[in-house]
């Protein structure tokens, strides 16, 4: 499937989930047995020559465990706080309104290991570029981040490239 066709499997929900936002929602692609596997495929070509791959809780989890599966790597879950039970490190990034926060078990990652993210979305790029910081933290390399969709008028890909971040999108959103 070429990107033109999986990107009409991504619908649009206006004002979710709040006024004024179009709601890029993969659900749909997801419920697409071809669609799922061909972006899956993509971002596994994008992510080549990684050690391991993270994905950041909720929809990074899909995408991300997936492509680690298909390329039969470990599979690093970058979670909400509170959520593990081991001993936690943590990176805090200021969201539109507030201040949120990433946390991963330290052990997860050896030292100098190349880590890949993965994640359905790039936005602002404030999520993607505290996965990094939080990997880093750890001892990995970051060298690549994978993602279905990315909304470049909102810069993300920008912040990463600035942070030695290559940055790989299957398709954009103006
Ligand atoms: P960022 O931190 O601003 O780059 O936002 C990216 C994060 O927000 C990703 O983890 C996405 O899952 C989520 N996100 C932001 N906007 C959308 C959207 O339109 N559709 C789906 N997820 C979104």
């Amino acid at each position: 499937m070429s990107p033109d066709d999986l990107k009409d499997l991504v619908r649009t929900i206006p004002d979710f989930p709040k006024a004024g936002i179009q709601f890029r929602d993969i659900t749909t692609l997801l419920g697409h047995g071809d669609g799922f596997a061909a972006s899956v495929e993509w971002l596994a070509q994008a992510v080549e020559g990684a050690e391991a791959i993270a994905g950041m809780e909720a929809r990074g989890f899909i995408f991300g465990a997936a492509v680690a599966a298909r390329l039969r790597l470990p599979f690093l879950p970058i979670r909400k706080p509170g959520k593990l039970p081991c001993a936690v490190i943590g990176v805090d990034y200021e969201l539109e309104y507030g201040l949120d926060r990433l946390e991963m078990d330290p052990l997860a990652v050896a030292e100098g290991q190349k880590v890949a993210i993965v994640d359905d979305l790039l936005a602002t790029g404030g999520t993607a570029l505290a996965a990094t910081e939080l990997l880093r933290k750890a001892g990995a390399r970051v060298e690549d981040a994978a993602f279905v969709i990315d909304l470049p008028d909102l810069g993300g890909s920008g912040k990463l490239t600035r942070q030695e971040v290559a940055v790989h999108t299957l398709m954009g959103f103006e």
